[in-house]
């Protein structure tokens, strides 16, 4: 056999498990195949597993039996989410989702395989590290907060966690590169409901009525100018208002209207004035027009922000694998990610591999019905998780 024959078994391996994940997905803290699946595969490779971490999240802990150096004992965090979404899958690829109103849309699929990759060569060098590697296979990533469901349930303590790592597949990055970049790399996740209050009428009488709708329509756009207006140009920040509800009929002023929505930044002074300022001007607009409002305003996931010197590791081992040319150090988006909750706490890094090649047709974007990632990127996660830990903890 040739050097590169165990390298074969694992890629089989990683597809392999990636398809049956793909074929079989859960949605969050519903995880109880995959749960199962990532547990049975840690104890036979010798980790201490721990099972209903944040409700249906596994934990997995081994330590190196390596020679002792000079430094610190730590313990490093792996990271891989394992939740599918509620979309219909159209793809029609042989390992297509087999549950109705399922899918795993955005990789979370090869995020699991690559984590159990990653454990199988860890143990296997276990000889040549100290310290322990923690696994945290994580539940509901996807608008959940598994994350802090873990964190809460005790996964950052015993052993105590020095380091936190974690990486997503990619489809808007070509294969071939991979993404490292210090400070904050992905959005604050904030939601609203906003219930404006008038007097339902008659629509040909609307003196006699107060009207909802006009006010909630001035106030999507006077929102606008916490964007455009409030904002320091430099700043990063969304405002989307995305449901409108209101009225039954077309005749008739209703009595109430409902706006709901999500505000992202990468955090500062935009994250800390954004529910402040909303409110202001919901209420400011909804009263000039006579009506009243209530204003819901939910933190729900704070921005993602990249440890320098974690990073500085990370981009360094991914010049190694892909070449410098093609390692990104200034990839950021307004979407949001739970792994957050473990940088709020540790530092770390959170890297995105490519794994879009519109060449084979993999370059639909994450959440669509025809999400699928080439496959060849999981072996560059593997690899690159492998040595962060090792490196990490030499
Ligand atoms: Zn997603
Ligand atoms: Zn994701």
């Amino acid at each position: 056999m040739t050097a590169t024959a165990p390298r074969d078994t694992e890629f089989a391996e990683l597809v392999a498990t990636r398809r049956d994940l793909h074929a079989h997905p859960e949605l969050g803290f519903q995880e109880h195949r995959t749960a199962g699946l990532v547990a049975e595969r840690l104890a036979a490779l010798g980790y201490q597993v721990t099972t209903g971490v944040g409700k249906t999240g596994v934990v997995g802990v081994l330590r190196g039996t390596g020679a002792t150096g000079s430094g610190p004992v730590r313990t490093v965090l792996l990271r891989a989410d394992m939740d599918a979404l509620p979309i219909q899958e159209a793809n029609q690829v042989v390992y297509r989702s087999t549950v109705p109103g399922a899918m795993h849309a955005c990789g979370h699929d090869a995020h699991v395989a690559v984590g159990l990759a990653v454990a199988r060569r860890l143990a296997a060098s276990r000889g040549n590290w100290r310290g322990a590697v923690k696994f945290a296979f994580q539940p509901a990533e996807e608008g959940g907060n598994g994350a802090l469901a873990m964190i809460e349930d005790g996964v950052l303590e015993n052993p105590h966690v020095d380091a936190a790592f974690g990486l997503h597949v990619m489809n808007n990055l070509p294969l071939g590169t991979i993404a490292a970049t210090a400070g904050p790399i992905m959005g604050s996740v904030d939601k609203f409901t906003i219930t404006i209050r008038g007097k339902g009428g008659h629509a040909a009488m609307p003196h006699e009525a107060v009207d909802p709708i006009l006010a909630a329509a001035h106030i999507v756009a006077a929102l606008q100018s916490m964007v455009s207006r409030a904002a320091d140009p430099f700043d990063q920040l969304v405002v989307s208002v995305t449901q409108i509800k209101a009225g039954d009929a077309f005749n008739v002023i209703p009595e109430t209207a409902e706006l709901g929505g999500t505000v992202r930044s990468m955090g500062g002074r935009p994250y800390d004035e954004a529910p402040g300022r909303l409110t202001v001007i919901t209420n400011g607009v909804a009263s000039a027009l006579g009506c009243s409002a209530a204003v819901e305003y939910v933190r729900q996931t704070p921005a993602t922000i990249n440890d320098e010197a974690m990073t500085q590791l990370v981009a360094r081992i991914a010049a190694q694998l892909v070449g410098e040319g093609a390692v990104l150090t200034a990839a950021r988006t307004l979407g949001g990610e739970d792994f957050s909750f473990f940088l709020r706490r540790v530092p770390g890094c959170f890297a995105w591999v490519g794994s879009q090649n519109p060449a084979k047709g993999f370059d639909a974007p994450h959440h669509s019905p025809r999400f699928d990632i080439d496959e060849a990127a999981m072996p560059t996660g593997v690899e690159l998780l492998d040595r962060i830990a090792r490196e990490y903890l030499r």
